[in-house]
Parts: C-alpha cells; sequence; structure tokens
C-alpha cells in the first residue's frame, strides 16, 4: 500500500518552509532530510558544495553494493521575486486538490513522496538497493549534482539506473535538450552625449549583437528538426541586459546574458561561432575605428549536457511499466539527466507534476499527482523485492 497522501503532505509542507533558492544555503533541507532518514536508521552521506554552504547527499536503503535504482532530485529552487503569489510560497497551501507553493511542483514534491515511502521500502527485503539523491543548484547550471556523480563507483555505489522526477505529468522522458549559457560583454568609449561621434556606443552595438542573435534563431528554425520535440528544433533567448550610466553619456559598457537549447543532435556551437563572425567582421571595425579598446567578449558560462537515453535502456522500460504508459516523450528543459548517462548510469527522467506549473507565481502540485507517482514508487518497491 502507498504511504497515506497526508504523510506526503507534511512532508511537502516541511520542504516547502525550508527557502532553497538556488542562491541561499540548502543545509537546513538537507539536515531535515537527513534526520528524517535516521529516524528510520538509514545512513546518508553527505557531499559538501566548495564553499561549505550546501550539500547534496546519498542515501541507500537494502542490500548494500553495487546496482540499485536512484531516486534522483534537486533541493533547490527559483526565486519568488517579483511574482505575485495568492498566498505566503513557503507555507504549503490547499486549495481545490492542488498544494501551492514554491517548490511544490519542482521538484520537492517528488522528494516529499520518496521520502514518505522509505517505510514502505524498509518493509520489503529488497534485491537491490533503493538509492536517495537530493543535489543542489540545479536550477543554476545542473553545477551541484556534478562532485557527487564523480564519486558514483568509487566513494559511493554506482546505481544501475536513474530515476530524476523532474515534473512531467508523470511521463517518461527519455531525452531532452542541450543548454549553454553565455555573456556578452560589449565595451566601447565613453563621450558626452553632444558629441556622440566621439564615444562608441556600447549599447547600440550590444542591440546589434542582439538582432544578429533573433536572426541565429531563425536560422536555426529551418536547421535541423527533429519532431520529437517542441519546438522542434534549437532555440536561442537573450535573457538580460545592462548598459549605460545616464542618458547624456555615451555609454562605454553593455553587457548581456543569453541561452542555446539545442537538440541532441544539433551542433551547439553554430550560435556562438556565428555571433562571434558578425562581431569580427560588421562591428568591430566600425568600433575599433574610433576606439582602438574598444572590444566584444562573449564567454562560454556554462552547459547542462542533452539527455538521450540509449535504445532498448532498461530503465525507460521500467518507468514506462511502473507508469503504464506506451510510449516515451521528450522535454525541451534541461535535467541532470544528461550528467548521469554520460557518468555510465543508464537514467530515465518521470515525476509527478507539470512544468507549466514550475519557476511560475502561485506554483502547485496536485495531490492526485503526487498520488500517481506514491503509486509509482510502490510499484517499484514491489518490483526489487524477492
Ligand atoms: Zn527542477
Amino acid at each position: 500500500m502507498p504511504a497515506s497522501s497526508s504523510a506526503v503532505q507534511e512532508l511537502l509542507a516541511k520542504l516547502v518552509a525550508f527557502d532553497t533558492t538556488s542562491a541561499r544555503s540548502n543545509l537546513e533541507a538537507i539536515a531535515f532530510v537527513r534526520a528524517y532518514l535516521e529516524g528510520y536508521g538509514i545512513a546518508s552521506t553527505q557531499i559538501p558544495s566548495e564553499d561549505g554552504k550546501k550539500a547534496s547527499l546519498f542515501a541507500s536503503i537494502g542490500p548494500a553494493g553495487k546496482g540499485g535504482i536512484g531516486l534522483s532530485s534537486h533541493s533547490d529552487c527559483v526565486p519568488v521575486d517579483g511574482q505575485t503569489w495568492s498566498s505566503d510560497p513557503f507555507e504549503l497551501e490547499l486549495r481545490d486538490g492542488k498544494l501551492y507553493g514554491r517548490g511544490s511542483c519542482d521538484m520537492k514534491g517528488f522528494l516529499a513522496c520518496v521520502l514518505a515511502s522509505v517505510p514502505l521500502f524498509l518493509s520489503r527485503t529488497l534485491k537491490e538497493p533503493i538509492h536517495i539523491i537530493v543535489s543542489y543548484d540545479e536550477e543554476v547550471g545542473c553545477t551541484g549534482i556534478r562532485p557527487l556523480i564523480a564519486q558514483l563507483g568509487s566513494g559511493l555505489p554506482q546505481p544501475r539506473a536513474i530515476i530524476v522526477g523532474e515534473s512531467t505529468t508523470m511521463a517518461v522522458i527519455d531525452a531532452h535538450k542541450r543548454i549553454d549559457t553565455y555573456r556578452s560583454l560589449v565595451t566601447g568609449r565613453e563621450a558626452h552625449s553632444s558629441l556622440p561621434q566621439l564615444g562608441v556606443n556600447a549599447i547600440s552595438f550590444a542591440a546589434e549583437l542582439i538582432e544578429e542573435i533573433e536572426r541565429i534563431g531563425t536560422a536555426l528554425a529551418s536547421r535541423e528538426t527533429n519532431d520529437r520535440f517542441d519546438p522542434p528544433f534549437s532555440t536561442v533567448q537573450v535573457g538580460t541586459i545592462e548598459g549605460g550610466t545616464a542618458t547624456n553619456i555615451v555609454p562605454k559598457t553593455c553587457e548581456f546574458h543569453w541561452q542555446v537549447r539545442s537538440l541532441p543532435e544539433a551542433d551547439p556551437d553554430y550560435a556562438p561561432k556565428r555571433l562571434e563572425a558578425f562581431a569580427e567582421e560588421k562591428l568591430l571595425p566600425c568600433m575599433l575605428r574610433v576606439a582602438p579598446t574598444a572590444s566584444i567578449e562573449t564567454l562560454h558560462q556554462g552547459r547542462v549536457p542533452a539527455f538521450r537515453a540509449k535504445s532498448g535502456s532498461e530503465v525507460v522500460a521500467l518507468a514506462l511499466a511502473l507508469t503504464g504508459a506506451h510510449a516515451t516523450s521528450t522535454v525541451s528543459y534541461g535535467t541532470e539527466a544528461g550528467l548521469f548517462e554520460a557518468a555510465g548510469c543508464p537514467t530515465a527522467i518521470c515525476g509527478p507534476g507539470n512544468i507549466e506549473q514550475a519557476h511560475a507565481a502561485d506554483e502547485f502540485v496536485t495531490t492526485a499527482q503526487l498520488d500517481a507517482f506514491m503509486a509509482f514508487l510502490a510499484k517499484l518497491a514491489e518490483r526489487l523485492s524477492i
């Protein structure tokens, strides 16, 4: 029998109450998970971040040794800044079958289900272990899981497969796009705005670069396509921009952040290479004629690898069997799945909640989705039992 939904909701309320926005420490939330597991006699390993302000966690239930299925979640969530919420985002609230709270969907709901299933896992005689994995800094480039993955097979047991519980409304995901993030910095020359010919307007040149990024986006739409994805092509997006000091000064600097979401089979360097060529051929000559110190610099800031399960993947078949679905799907968002897969752990993505509610104001997960995932975990325990 799956654990009662009240146990899941109680755990979810506790997890939501920890403000684990990526910029903050997650140590209190990890301590809570650790203490909860200890209460059931389960030891866990904490892998601290370099600055010691965050940690990931790895715990195993069942026979020690190799193999087993890892249930992987991230503890961090996105900020609530600038969002209008109908209730306190850090106080779980149930309205009409929906549990509202930051991270309720992405992805504390999954973790609450996993924790609530611990008594059930313990009541079984497992043939192979179930591993509980909790990371940090997933929302800022999937960086927090990397030190933990580096220890799989050495300091930590290597699971034979991983289920990443991102919000898929219980669909089984076997592929996602790759994400590359970039920072472009335009340096021009300051001048009095009455004498603009003496300056190099960094904002204007940044605007030209951004227009080129838009053209790159149009070009990407007709390069590689894959109908399994929505949209079925690679995309680009400028996310933030900052520059200038006053309206009467020709701005010296302007920087903007942008990203590329590439199909797994696409060339991820097409966009940055084309932008660099545009900058060097079309913009820099004009800038340098006025200011020899002018420059355009683009830095690659982060990468979340694409995820593509191998054909015939056992864990994908297992997830399909547990959900009763007959076909897999893909998503356009990034997850830790590509990192696990690259580390030799076959992975599938499947979890409760709808990604449309993730990151948004009034984020919620339905109790029906949590019930569905509890049933998934109960079936998993049954399959792994003697
Ligand atoms: Zn997530």
